[in-house]
């Protein structure tokens, strides 16, 4: 059964609070008491948290807490934990999610502070009920390496896993990803859940790489999730000699022949082999 109990004087401690990924009325009641006795918010961007805390009516102290946030600034808020109720916030979702915090936790662990969560939105958990993909089994991998080979070896590392694969991503870099994603784990059947909670919000499905062709020429604004379906729900692309040859040269410019021919045997449902033989054959014409 839920408890549905709000201690009225907390415990000193750090308290670790979800926050809303767009729209502001998804901020919970508990969320909303804590944040209402804090004797410090530990906020990723203070200015963002003074949006949240006007629309509650709230003033409460803040203090910067980030990525670059060194030993001392979280000693001093570890030594505040054992008097005063600490919060920890970040821009929006669940803070330590692919934002700071852990190390401040490590530290109020070993410290042997009270820590408690609060839990609440987080973008990649509203993406997945979104996506209409296997839910069962999923892993968060973050956002994807800027650079190609760092991302295509990263995808790499995914391709074996049998389970739903969920990546933060923002709209520039959204087409490539989606690219990358197609070439390393083949035709899989994917989801691109954008602006969740707020106005334009919407949840494009398809396989991975119509939604690559999709987004090639217009980028979409705003704050986006990719989640991409286990093996096993890949859709062979149909594909000419041409589109081959293409797909081969891009995938030959990042990466060496066998690999190049794999991913694109992969993404076309095509015996490796053959695009093997064709690989070797483009780069002899090179
Ligand atoms: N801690 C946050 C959470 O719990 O979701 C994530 C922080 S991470 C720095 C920000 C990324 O989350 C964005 O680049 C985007 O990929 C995703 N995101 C956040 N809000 C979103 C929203 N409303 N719709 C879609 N994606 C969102």
């Amino acid at each position: 059964m839920p408890d549905s109990t709000i201690s009225d004087s907390p415990l000193p401690g750090l308290y670790i609070v979800a926050t809303p990924i767009g729209n502001l009325g998804d901020i919970g009641a508990r969320a909303a008491a804590t944040l209402a006795s804090a004797d410090l918010i530990a906020a990723e961007d203070t200015r963002v948290t003074a949006k949240l805390l006007t629309h509650l009516g709230l003033r409460v102290p803040m203090t910067p807490y980030h990525d670059h946030s060194d030993d001392r600034t979280r000693a001093a808020l570890v030594a505040r934990m054992a008097e005063e109720v600490v919060v920890l916030v970040s821009d929006a979702g669940t803070p330590l999610i692919s934002d700071p915090g852990y190390k401040l936790v490590r530290d109020a662990r070993a410290a042997g502070r009270h820590i408690t969560t609060l839990p609440g939105p987080c973008a990649a958990i509203a993406a997945i009920t979104l996506s209409g993909l296997p839910s069962d089994r999923f892993l968060f991998a973050g956002f994807l390496p800027n650079k190609a080979k760092a991302r295509a070896d990263t995808i790499a590392e995914f391709a074996g896993l049998r389970a739903t694969l969920v990546f933060y991503e923002s709209g520039p870099r959204l087409a490539a990803a989606l690219t990358a994603l197609a070439a390393g784990l083949g035709n899989r059947e994917a989801a691109v859940a954008r602006e969740m909670t707020k106005l334009y919000e919407e949840c494009v499905t398809g396989p991975l790489a119509e939604l690559a062709a999709r987004y090639q020429n217009a980028p979409p604004k705003g704050e986006i999730v990719i989640v991409v379906g286990p093996p096993g729900d890949a859709v062979a692309e149909d594909a000419d000699d041409a589109t081959l040859d293409a797909a081969l040269h891009d995938a030959m410019a990042d990466s060496p022949v066998a690999q190049a021919a794999k991913a694109v045997a992969k993404r076309f449902g095509r015996d490796r082999h053959e695009i093997y033989a064709r690989a070797l054959a483009l780069k002899d014409q090179a």
